[in-house]
């Protein structure tokens, strides 16, 4: 079974935070999707059926049109063998998510609405120069409940300029009011090439110190906690076991394929991505070929891997199948680094699997990267 990603890369301005891959001429997005769905055929094959989940994030998916989506679903429904109850979802903006268009989502696939809401204070929000206010987010929101989404997820940030533990507090106070089944919290990252990197570097922005981050991260935690969030990834928290299936599989290491520029795919030894160009990724699937780097895994990363990503979820690391997969030493090497912290109470071993403890996830890549080997 697999996860099909597909990024839309369009979006109608750029945020000021963001490095993702998008361009904003939105007048190629009719042969962009013609495109995709080229591409979706020509790499059939890559896929181990049936497919269980897809999802559609960019830049904004909800930037396409019902004609659009459906070119595309009936691409995929008609080539790949998806299962049944396939978790579905789309990445949406709320200024997008209009009445009448979240109607025409309903009568689609898609089963699963994750809303790019990122804070529910005006102030923040033309900050981060995001195009919806406070109030569109939580109307968005409302009317996907009630046109019938039982499966919503939001986006927040944390740790913006400016940023005060109390608007923080007030900002997940509300999330949660909105009664929504998960909530994926990002602490704010100044991305190299980005305005808000350039506005660090001329002094125009201070960051938060690490004392509020912490504070931050631990409201986040605790206020998910007491509203009946399971924190089951480091940045993710769901209510009634709705994880995201499709994200947990990429912490799973399962087999994924992505289409559309500048997506990544995985078939368990490789990793490859598309060339980050509207442009050649067109003119190259038009052709007949495919433009993509790619980098094969090594035993020693392949084990990093499974560590850091198995360590950033609940879950943990599963001992036997560390064993079972990297052999006797690697997984001595695991445990033998692990004792200390284990010790100290940041991990800790629960069901055979190697886990991270309240305290552990605060200073979480410092333990990762301990138990990492390096080549
Ligand atoms: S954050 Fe989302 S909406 Fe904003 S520019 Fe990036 S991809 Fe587009």
């Amino acid at each position: 079974m697999a996860g099909i990603y597909i990024h839309i890369p369009f979006c109608k301005t750029r945020c000021v935070y963001c490095d993702f891959y998008k361009e904003t001429d939105e007048s190629e997005i009719g042969t962009f999707v013609k495109t995709l769905c080229t591409e979706a055929i020509q790499r059939k094959s890559e896929v181990p059926e049936p497919v269980k989940t897809i999802y559609f994030g960019g830049g904004t998916p909800s930037r396409l049109s019902k004609q659009h989506f459906e070119e595309i679903f009936e691409t995929l429904f008609s080539r790949f063998s998806i299962e049944d109850d396939a978790e579905i979802t789309l990445e949406a903006n709320p200024d997008d998510l209009s009445e009448d268009y979240i109607q025409l989502l309903h009568k689609l696939p898609f089963n699963r609405i994750s809303i790019g809401i990122q804070s529910f204070n005006d102030d923040e929000l033309r900050f981060l120069s995001r195009r919806h206010s406070s109030r569109q987010a939580v109307e968005a929101v409302k009317l996907c409940q009630q046109a019938g989404f039982d499966n919503i997820s939001i986006d927040l940030m944390y740790g913006l300029p400016r940023q005060t533990p109390g608007i923080w507090k007030e900002n997940l106070q509300q999330a949660c009011e909105l009664n929504v089944q998960h909530i994926s919290a990002y602490h704010l990252i100044y991305e190299k090439q980005t305005k808000l990197y350039s506005l660090l570097q001329k002094g125009r922005v201070r960051p938060v110190t690490d004392e509020t981050s912490t504070e931050m991260f631990s409201t986040l935690i605790d206020t998910l906690a007491q509203n009946s969030f399971e924190h089951y990834e480091i940045s993710n928290f769901a209510k009634n076991g709705l994880y995201s299936k499709h994200n947990t599989s990429y912490w799973k290491n399962e087999k994924y394929m992505g289409l559309g520029p500048s997506a990544h795919s995985y078939d368990g030894e490789n990793r490859r991505w598309n060339m980050a160009s509207l442009e050649k990724y067109t003119a190259a699937i038009q052709s007949g070929k495919l433009l993509q780097e790619s980098e094969k895994l090594t035993f020693a990363q392949k084990y990093n891997e499974f560590i850091l990503t198995g360590l950033r979820t609940m879950w943990g690391v599963d001992l036997d199948l560390l064993e079972e997969r990297f052999g006797q030493e690697l997984s001595g090497y695991c445990l033998q680094n692990a004792r200390k912290f284990i010790r100290e109470g940041l991990l800790a071993i629960k069901d055979n699997s190697l886990i991270l403890t309240r305290e552990g996830i605060f200073i979480s890549d410092g333990i990762m990267s301990e138990l990492m080997r390096v080549e």
